[in-house]
C-alpha cells in the first residue's frame, strides 16, 4: 500500500510546526472529535496494512514504584516517529493526569523534525480510535451496548469512538469512584449515547456485547472474573499495559481468542503476560490484511489485549501533520539552528551577541 510521504518544503526547514495542547483542542474542534478519531483509525489501518515496512521493538520503559515513563520509536524507512508517554495511576490524587505525552515526527532523509506535538489528548484519541478499529473486526455484528469499567480520562473518547465507528447507543458505566461515572455521563449528555451509571461491574456488563476495561492501578487487578464473562462478547482491555498491571482474571484469557498489536511487547505489558509466550495470539495487522480471521462465531469471546504500540502513534502523528495545512492551528517553533553557512554554528552564536543580546552580568 502506498502512503503519502511527509512533504518537507524548503521553507519548512526554518521551523518545526508545534501543536500545543491549546492548538490540539482547536484542531479537534475544527474537524469534530469523531471525524478526528475516524481519521486516525484510517491512518492506523493504512499503517498496519504495511506492517512489514516498519521497524518494530517493544517500547523502552523507566519504572518507578509510582509509574512508568516510556519511549515509543518506530520508522517506515522514510519517516521516523516517537512518543514520550507516562503512566502514573496515583497522579490523579494530586490533581495530575495519569497519562501525559508528547511526540515528534521526522524526515529520516534529513533528520529534521517535521512535527512536534502534545500527545496527552492525542493519545486518548488514538487509543479510542485503535480500540474501535479492532472492534470493527472483532465485536459481534450489530452491537448496541458497551460496558465501560474505569471512567477516567480515556473513557469519554472510547465511548464516542465506539458510538461513531460501531453504532453503540447504550453505555453502561462503572467506576470505584462514582464521581468519575457522573462526570462521564455529564460529558456525554447530548452526544447520541445513553449513559447508565452502574453500582457494580456485574451490573455494568449486563446485556453488553462489548466490555471495555480502562482502569488505572499499578497492580494485577481483577476487574473481570471468569464467571462475569458470558459467551459471545468482545472485550476491549485497555488498562493493563505494564508489567504487573493487568485487569482480567487469567481464566478469561484461556476462554478467549486473543488479538494483540505486537506480541513481543504485549507479552511484557498486556494481559498476555499471564500466559506462556507460546500461547496462541493473533496479530491484528494480519486480521486487517485478511491473512487471519477475526470473529468467526457468535459464541466466541474475542479479546483485544491493548497496550498501545508505536505504529499507532506514528499514524496519529501523520494524521495531525497532514491536518495542519488545512486548519493552520500550530505555532512555528524555533527548534532548528539555521546558520547561513551550515558549518558556521559558532559564528551564528557570535553574531547573535552583536545583534543585541547582552552577556549576563
Ligand atoms: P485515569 O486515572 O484518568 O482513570 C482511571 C479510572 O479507573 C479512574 O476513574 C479510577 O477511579 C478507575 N478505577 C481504578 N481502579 C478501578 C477498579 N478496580 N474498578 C473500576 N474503576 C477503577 O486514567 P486514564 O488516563 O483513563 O487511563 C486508564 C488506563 O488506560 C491506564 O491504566 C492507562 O495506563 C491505560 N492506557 C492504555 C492505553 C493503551 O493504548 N492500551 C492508552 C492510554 C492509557
Amino acid at each position: 500500500m502506498s502512503v503519502k510521504p511527509i512533504n518537507l518544503l524548503p521553507s519548512d526547514l526554518a521551523y518545526v510546526p508545534f501543536v500545543s495542547v491549546d492548538n490540539m483542542m482547536r484542531n479537534v474542534r475544527a474537524v469534530g472529535v469523531e471525524t478526528f478519531m475516524r481519521g486516525i483509525a484510517d491512518y492506523i489501518e493504512q499503517d498496519f496494512l504495511r506492517w512489514e515496512s516498519f521497524d518494530k521493538k517493544p517500547r523502552i520503559p523507566a519504572h518507578a514504584p509510582q509509574g512508568v515513563i516510556e519511549l515509543m520509536p518506530t520508522s517506515d524507512g522514510k519517516t521516523f516517529g516517537f512518543k514520550y508517554v507516562n503512566g502514573h495511576p496515583g497522579n490523579t490524587r494530586d490533581g495530575l493526569q495519569t497519562v501525559t505525552g508528547f511526540g515528534v515526527l521526522s524526515n529520516l532523509m534529513t533528520g529534521y523534525p517535521v512535527l512536534f506535538t502534545e500527545m496527552t489528548i492525542l493519545t486518548a484519541l488514538r487509543t479510542a480510535a485503535n480500540s474501535a478499529l479492532a472492534a470493527k473486526y472483532l465485536a459481534p455484528k450489530g452491537s448496541t451496548t458497551m460496558a465501560i469499567i474505569g471512567n477516567g480520562a480515556q473513557s469519554d473518547f472510547q465511548c464516542l469512538a465506539f458510538k461513531d465507528m460501531l453504532g453503540i447507543t447504550e453505555i453502561r458505566a462503572y467506576d470505584i469512584d462514582c464521581g468519575a461515572s457522573l462526570r462521564l455521563a455529564r460529558n456525554l449528555a447530548n452526544s447520541g449515547v445513553n449513559v447508565t451509571i452502574c453500582k457494580t461491574p456485574e451490573d455494568a456488563i449486563e446485556g453488553a456485547q462489548i466490555i471495555t476495561t480502562v482502569t488505572a492501578d499499578k497492580k494485577s487487578a481483577t476487574i473481570l472474573t471468569d464467571n462475569m464473562v458470558g459467551t459471545g462478547v468482545h472485550i476491549n482491555a485497555v488498562g493493563g499495559d505494564c508489567p504487573g498491571k493487568t485487569e482480567l482474571h487469567r481464566d478469561i484469557l484461556l476462554r478467549s481468542d486473543i488479538f494483540v498489536e505486537f506480541p513481543d511487547q504485549t507479552h511484557i505489558e498486556g494481559e498476555f503476560q499471564q500466559l506462556d509466550r507460546d500461547h496462541p495470539v493473533t496479530e491484528l495487522w494480519q486480521v486487517y490484511a485478511g491473512k487471519a480471521e477475526g470473529r468467526t462465531s457468535q459464541d466466541q469471546i474475542t479479546l483485544f489485549d491493548s497496550v498501545g504500540f508505536a505504529i499507532e502513534d506514528f499514524a496519529a502523528l501523520r494524521y495531525v501533520r497532514d491536518l495542519l495545512p488545512r486548519t493552520g492551528h500550530f505555532e512555528k517553533l524555533d527548534l532548528l539552528a539555521d546558520p547561513d553557512d551550515p558549518r558556521d554554528l559558532y559564528g551564528m552564536v557570535l553574531r547573535s551577541a552583536v545583534n543585541g543580546d547582552n552577556q549576563a552580568a
